[in-house]
Formats: structure tokens, sequence, C-alpha cells
């Protein structure tokens, strides 16, 4: 399949780095991004650069795409220039998260017109796009699954086949979201406790890891981007805001109650109304920080009032 020309749109904080290893691997790549700068950055050998969606969709027969919002997937797949119209396309593979409705609403349409669709949202952040490492969950025609798999594979090193209905992988990646997020949250609560109560904040990393109250938080995201201030994950607030919300409308679609969902809501809603917008998603616990008044850093002594 290497020969094949493959569609590329939305060269963001992980679209980047995905197209990059299918480029590197020696895919012929036809790319779109509504920001020019991204586009003129690219590398590759064999790179064609389009101004629509659908000019992407009539060079390429599989087009992959990593979009910020439901909203955004909508348009690129079936707006005014979206790669509905493209002549060449016969497979979609949308690695956004989107949700299960956009996801469902998107794949009816496409096929309806004849084009396949593999609903594969990921997860592993910008560092397992960098490395291929992501996990990408996917829902859709298995034999169109099993075609794509060898690409993919240059994407992410755990690829699971969650089903045969577009949106079902959407379901499973705004759960793992809702309980990514919910340990962001609660282990900053939890941290913060322990520095007010005089714990060393690396040491409690240390301990958590190897205890039951490991997470990917204490994983993944303390020492790597808090502690040390970096704040430098890659995954914004307002996305990870995006997922919370999503998994609150399938809660309610199917009528499951949120009696701790809600508060991880409330909570992340909250960090929204103070700025929080644009922010990487590991600067949440500023906010507990603030209403603590002290610090989660290497220098762990310091009070902030
Ligand atoms: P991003 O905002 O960095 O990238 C999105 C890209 O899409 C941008 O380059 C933007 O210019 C482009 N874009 C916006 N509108 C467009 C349009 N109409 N046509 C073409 N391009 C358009 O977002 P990201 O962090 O790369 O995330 C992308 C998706 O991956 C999101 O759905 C997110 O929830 C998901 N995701 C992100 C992470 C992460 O750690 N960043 C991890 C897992 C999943």
């Amino acid at each position: 399949m290497s020969g094949t020309r493959i569609g590329f749109i939305g060269l963001g904080a992980m679209g980047f780095h995905m197209a990059t290893r299918l480029a590197e691997a020696g895919y012929p790549l036809a790319i779109f991004d509504v920001r020019k700068d991204v586009l003129e950055s690219f590398q590759g050998d064999d790179v064609s650069i389009h101004p629509s969606s659908k000019e992407v969709a009539d060079h390429a027969e599989i087009v992959l795409a990593s979009l910020p919002s439901p909203g955004v997937s909508k348009e690129v797949a079936l707006g005014q220039d979206g790669l509905i119209h493209g002549s060449r396309i016969k497979i979609y593979i949308d690695l956004s998260t989107t949700g299960e409705s956009a996801a469902s609403e998107i794949g009816e349409a496409l096929l309806s017109k004849g084009i396949q669709v593999l609903d594969s949202p990921v997860s592993g952040g910008v560092p397992g796009a960098q490395k291929g490492t992501l996990s990408i969950m996917i829902a859709g025609d298995k034999a169109v699954y099993d075609q794509c798999h060898p690409m993919l594979s240059r994407l992410g090193s755990k690829i699971f086949y969650i089903g045969g209905k577009v949106g079902q992988a959407q379901a499973m990646k705004v759960i793992n979201n809702l309980l990514s997020s919910a340990a962001l949250a609660l282990t900053s609560e939890a941290m913060v406790l322990g520095v007010k109560a005089g714990l060393d904040p690396s040491v409690m990393i240390d301990v958590l890891n190897v205890s039951t109250g490991r997470n990917s938080a204490t994983q993944d995201k303390f020492k790597q981007f808090i502690i040390n201030r970096k704040f430098d994950y890659g995954f914004k607030t307002s996305l990870a805001y995006k997922d919370i919300k999503l998994y609150q409308d399938l809660a309610e679609k199917l009528q499951v109650p949120l009696f701790m969902g809600s508060n991880i809501v409330n909570f992340w809603r909250y960090v929204l109304t103070q700025g929080g917008n644009d922010e990487d998603s590991t600067c949440v616990i500023k906010y507990i920080e603030q209403w603590a008044g002290v610090e989660v850093a290497e220098n762990h002594k310091k009070e902030t009032n």
C-alpha cells in the first residue's frame, strides 16, 4: 500500500507527527490544513499541498484526518468543500475525537455515497503520535480495517478493533478520556493536599506509582509536565473539555446517571470559565493550587499566599 497516495487533513499537534510518520514510511501524501504555516513547514519526499478537503479527496483513495472538534469534522467530511465531493476517495479514516453522534452522522452520509469509513480515535498524546506508539480504537467494516492495518501500524502500536458500527470507537474513546481527565483532576487535588501537609511531591509520585493510587496522571504527567512546571503535555484544556462533554452527551443519550462524572464535568467547566481554554490541560492543577495557597513544584515548600 505504500505506493498509494494518502490524504491527510489537519496537521496540528497530533496530525503533524502522524502525517510525518507516514511520509517517513514512504507513503506519498496529499495534505490540507486551514493553517498555511503548517503546510509550508511539512517535510516529505512526495507531498502535494491542496487548498481544500475536497481536493485532497480528488487525489487520494484513502484520506485520514485529525481535527479539533465534531463541528470541524462534519464540515471537512460533509461541507461544501468536503471530502464527500472528492472524485477518488474510497476510504475515510477519522483519527479525531468527534463523539458517537457526529461519527455516526458522518459515517452514514459517506457510506451512502459508497465511501467506507473507519471511526478511529487515538490515545497516547503528542509523544505517542511522535513515536508511533498511540493506541488506536477502530470501528467500521472489518475487511477495510484489515486492509488499512499495515498503514495504521505506523501510527500506533496498540490497535483495537472495537466493532462494525461507526461510532462505537468514539464511545470507547470518550470513556477513556473521561477517566483520564478524572485522574488528572483528582490527582491534582490529592497532590495539592499532600504538599500542604508538608510532603515532597516528587516522593509522593514515586510512592503512588508503585502503589494502588497510580494512574495515567501519576505515571505520565506529574513528573514530566507539572512538578517541573513545564506544562507542555500538548493537549489543550478546550480539547479535554470537549471530550468530557462528549461523554456527558453519550450518557444523556443512553440515560446513564453521572454521579461521579458530573463533578468532573463541573470542575473542568470551572477551569474554562476562569480563562483556561487555551492552556495546556496539565495547568488545571493551578486552579486548585490557587484555592489552597501552595504550589506542587520541585521547590515544594514555597507558599503562594
Ligand atoms: P490541534 O488543534 O492542534 O490540531 C487541529 C488541526 O486541524 C489544526 O492544525 C487546525 O488548523 C486544523 N483545522 C482546523 N479546522 C480545519 C478545517 N476546517 N480544515 C482543515 N484543517 C483544519 O488539535 P490536536 O491536539 O492535534 O487534536 C486533534 C484531534 O485529536 C482532536 O480531536 C483531539 O481531541 C484528538 N486527540 C488529541 C490528543 C492530544 O494529546 N493533543 C490526544 C488524543 C486525541
